[in-house]
């Protein structure tokens, strides 16, 4: 019988489960671990509308304390899980705390990859992951103020988008020849970049950062071709690496991420996972994955918890993803890896346009670019492998789904 179960991290996925194992009648203790002092609360708006102020702090929490208590989910906040012991199931907490599991569902997340180089440790050097980070780069932020952003992707093109609304002067330095160069099509990349310069975002590319200056507090970034750039504040967005320390210093297998079946179980059988931290099985594309999504950590969740209560149901999703930055949004919608051909729908210059990834005339993927409809007629095209027919599928006139 399952009479305890525990669930350490409390971001996306673990807050999602709770709610689906109260939902689906689990009337057993039920404990949620997580080493930020904040009830679970969304990540997005870290780098949007929380960082600009226009969302308040109130509003990121998924609910409110009172819902913890009605379902009776003893939370236990600012403190990590610190050992995991599967062979007598149970978990030690930073506190000295012992908890007894019968399930364990690890949503441990994902962390931001550090710098390193000389000048990491001045102040005014900032990660974007947390909103207790948040509130420190506000701090910083004021008009005039130079933000320096490394890394030109989802988050730091965020952040950018945020900080210039706020008045900074911001530069982005980026490492490869064009901005979100391993997520989206060139074409993407060229629209992003210059709806950014059209507002006033500094955008370098092919900028290997070699050195942080400063006297204590950060001043400039220094390049690997010996050009400078000076900052008041900097923002790092070079990537994010799955949490896994705590599984893999317990046994469990782990591989750029926890290794779970399409089940969300490690190989422990008492031991499941979800979220940004796991390596899973997409059955649609067939082959291993590591996704860090809203879409994914909820839906994995989801299945961890109607599995951990026995219900053998896989996790089967086409995943999707979005970016906000200046007024544009950006869906993307499966993963274009392996495509034999691109097709543009739309012209770029309308500013709403999308980028779909074929092979053998199968929709793979598809990037839209303020352009919800595609990305909606997507979905059904991608799950039910459909084939396309190219030229119709240039032709914005004519609905994805009748490209056929
Ligand atoms: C700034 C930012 C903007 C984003 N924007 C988007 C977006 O626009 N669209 C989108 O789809 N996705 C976005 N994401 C990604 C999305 O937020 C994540 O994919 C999602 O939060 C993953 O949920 P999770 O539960 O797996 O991990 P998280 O939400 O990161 O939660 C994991 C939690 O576990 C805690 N933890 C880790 N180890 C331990 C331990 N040993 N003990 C206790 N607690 C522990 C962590 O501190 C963290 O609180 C964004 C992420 C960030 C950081």
């Amino acid at each position: 019988m399952i009479s305890t179960i525990v669930i350490i991290g409390a971001g996306q996925a673990g807050a999602q489960a709770v709610d689906t194992l109260r939902r689906e009648g689990f009337d057993g203790r039920l404990v949620l671990v997580g080493d930020e002092p904040h009830l679970p609360y969304q990540r997005p708006p870290l780098s949007k509308k929380y960082l600009s102020g226009e969302l308040a702090g109130d509003r990121l929490p998924f609910r409110h304390q009172s819902f913890y208590d009605e379902h009776r989910v003893e939370l236990k906040l600012g403190v990590r899980a610190i050992r995991l012991d599967p062979a007598v199931r149970l978990v030690t907490l930073a506190d000295g705390e012992k908890l007894q599991y019968d399930r364990l569902l690890l949503c441990l997340g994902s962390d931001s990859r550090r710098l390193a180089c000389p000048g990491v440790e001045l102040s005014g050097v900032h990660y974007l992951r947390a909103i207790a980070d948040v509130q420190r780069i506000r701090a910083g932020i004021r008009t005039g103020a130079r933000a320096l952003i490394i890394g030109g992707g989802y988050i730091g093109l965020e952040a950018a988008a945020t900080c210039r609304k706020m008045g900074c002067e911001v530069t982005v330095l980026e490492m490869a020849d064009r901005v979100m160069n391993r997520v989206v099509a060139p074409d993407v990349s060229q629209f992003f970049s210059e709806e950014h310069r059209a507002q006033g975002v500094c955008i370098v590319c092919n900028s290997r950062m070699a050195s942080l200056e400063g006297n204590r507090h950060v001043e400039r970034v220094r390049c690997a071709d010996g050009s400078s750039h000076e900052a008041d504040l900097l923002i790092v967005g070079v990537g994010a690496a799955a949490t896994t320390a705590l599984a893999s210093e317990a046994g469990l297998a782990c591989d750029n991420g926890i290794l779970v079946d399409e089940f969300c179980r490690t190989g422990d059988a008492a031991i499941y996972a979800a979220g940004d931290c796991t390596n899973h099985p997409s059955l649609h594309y067939g082959r291993r994955v590591r996704l860090e999504s809203v879409d994914n950590a909820f839906e994995q969740a989801k299945t961890a918890a109607l599995n951990m209560l026995d219900r053998g149901v896989a996790h089967d999703r086409v995943p999707w993803f979005w970016s906000d930055q200046f007024d544009n949004k950006l869906l993307i919608i499966g993963l274009s890896q392996g495509h034999d051909q691109q097709v543009l729908r739309g012209d770029p210059s309308t500013r709403s346009f999308t980028v779909c990834y074929l092979k053998d005339r199968q929709l793979l993927a598809l990037e839209a670019v303020n352009h919800s409809k595609d990305y909606m007629a997507a979905r059904k095209v991608i799950a039910e492998r459909t084939r396309l027919d190219p030229q119709k599928l240039a032709d914005p006139s004519i609905a994805l789904k009748d490209a056929v």
